[in-house]
């Protein structure tokens, strides 16, 4: 049975896990998102939503399927599509909301996974204003303000 002093510590080392994924996490997506394509800029004031990834050369993998919901901007499907694991190369579906651009833009991220290997971007799409609507009102609730905070 644990005390309640050993309880503490590991609820103390649990958080300073949590800070330190979180650190490294602010980190990657201020070393990733550089310059906005819409207005050019950097992204402070700008939002950042995942619409959707998905696990590259993975057996079983979505990959192609979600690839092809979202060149048919079929958004609502696409959004259901969430494969994410740490050991894996993945493509993930960024949405940036710019404060400078009246619509939405789409930057699509391969992300990989050996240490020496660079993330990068795979193609940018400038959204039309009937994607923008669909996915402004899914994205709702979602969005991250960059940079993201707790660094
Ligand atoms: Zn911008």
């Amino acid at each position: 049975m644990l005390t309640k002093f050993r309880k503490r510590v590991l609820k103390y080392l649990a958080k300073r896990n949590e800070r330190k994924h979180r650190r490294r996490y602010v980190a990657g997506m201020r070393a990733t998102f550089v310059k906005c394509p819409a207005c050019g800029g950097d992204f402070s004031g700008h939002h950042l939503w995942r619409l959707a990834s998905a696990i590259l050369n993975c057996e079983g993998s979505r990959a192609s399927e979600l690839d092809r919901l979202i060149h048919a901007h079929e958004w609502e499907q696409a959004t259901r599509i969430d494969e994410w694991e740490g050991t894996k190369d993945e493509r993930m579906y960024y949405i940036v909301r710019c404060p400078h651009t009246s619509n939405l833009t789409m930057m699509v991220l391969i992300s990989v996974f050996e240490m020496w290997d660079d993330d990068y971007f795979e193609y940018t799409e400038q959204l039309d204003d009937e994607s923008t609507r669909t996915i402004s009102r899914l994205a709702n609730g979602h969005w991250e303000a960059f940079p993201p905070a707790g660094a």
